[in-house]
């Protein structure tokens, strides 16, 4: 098992690739931050306003298997 950390500017994601089961709720619900043709697939940069990263926690919240999991900035 791998998960991989993303790292944004408001809040970093982790995503396990054995875990995805393919259900797309990350494309369907955020295709500014989860695109399977673009590298990385998983782009947090783009949430850089809070109203973004609060869709981007929701989005990430649909995720059916925990393959995609938030990592909140440890606050300074
Ligand atoms: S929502 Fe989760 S299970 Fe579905 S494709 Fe995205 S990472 Fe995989």
């Amino acid at each position: 098992m791998t998960r991989k950390l993303y790292t944004g500017p408001i809040v970093d994601l982790t995503f396990d690739g054995d875990v995805c089961q393919h259900a797309g709720e990350c494309v369907r619900g955020m295709p500014a931050v989860f695109n399977v043709h673009a590298r990385p697939w998983a782009n947090p940069e783009a949430a850089n306003t809070p109203d973004l990263a609060a869709l981007l926690r929701e989005v990430i919240g649909r995720c059916p298997s925990g393959a995609l999991q938030v990592a909140e900035h440890q606050a300074a």
